[in-house]
């Protein structure tokens, strides 16, 4: 393999273009590793990244608390048509009013074409993005949205354990119902402070009635 070659690798979960080459061409030695020792017949198991698409503005559909300091929005298009499509992993970027920028993960259902949920936590010392969304963003306020954008795509393997610890469990709920829409052999973990400080338990009950022993 040439590593010296022209790399094109996508941009971080923060869509910045990777900068430091030393890391661009160990990650392009460990691509092309990893593509020579799972080569096989079927599709490739990662889907490449999507792009991130051009700012729409959405509003706030519901606003629902969901553990200690976790919020959960729903948007829609303020003309109540369809969104663009998304896969398990996926985020979108909110430019909230006073011009900050956070990406958060899509973790509602991606059937769903006419809402896009997100979850929240407030991180107190944080540098005000969360807590903007937080105390700013209610029912009916209108809000600038990129994506969907996906840099974190489910690799649907045969035998796949989720962990997520707390808010990290956003995009990992959506890879839990495919990987058993898909029939696949997953197991979950959830891991929090308190039980009080973890969101969407009662939908993770809900996953673990429907599959006795995965979650
Ligand atoms: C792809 C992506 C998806 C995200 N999804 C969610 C989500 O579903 N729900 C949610 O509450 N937040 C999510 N975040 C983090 C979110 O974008 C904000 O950073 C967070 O709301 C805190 O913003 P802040 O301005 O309050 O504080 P910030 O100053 O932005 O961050 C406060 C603290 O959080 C840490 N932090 C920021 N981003 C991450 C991250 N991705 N993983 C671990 N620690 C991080 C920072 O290092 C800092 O210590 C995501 C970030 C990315 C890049």
């Amino acid at each position: 393999m040439d590593i010296s070659a022209p790399l094109t690798r996508p941009p971080d979960l923060y869509g910045r273009p990777r900068s430091d080459s030393f890391m661009q061409k160990l990650a392009a030695f460990s691509d092309h590793a990893v593509t020579r020792l799972t080569r096989r017949s079927t599709p490739p198991r990662r889907p490449p990244a999507t792009e991130m698409p051009v700012i729409r503005k959405l509003v706030v559909a519901t606003k629902h608390q969901e553990a200690e300091d976790v919020v959960s929005l729903r948007l829609a298009a303020p003309d109540g048509g369809t969104l663009p499509p998304w896969q398990p992993g996926a985020h979108i970027e909110l430019h909230l009013p006073s011009g900050r920028k956070r990406q958060y993960s899509l973790c509602g259902d991606p059937a769903d074409r006419y809402r896009y949920r997100i979850a929240v936590r407030r991180i107190a010392n944080g540098a005000g993005g969360s807590a903007e969304v937080h105390d700013t963003l209610g029912d009916g306020v209108r809000v600038a949205v990129t994506g969907p954008r996906n840099a974190f795509p489910f690799a649907a393997e045969a035998s796949i354990l989720l962990i997520a610890g707390g808010i990290g469990i956003t995009p990992i709920l959506p890879m839990a119902r495919e990987a058993a829409r898909r029939g696949l052999d997953w197991r979950l973990v959830h891991t929090g402070r308190s039980r009080g400080s973890m969101p969407f338990a009662a939908e993770l009950a809900e996953l673990a009635a429907a599959a006795p022993g995965r979650v």
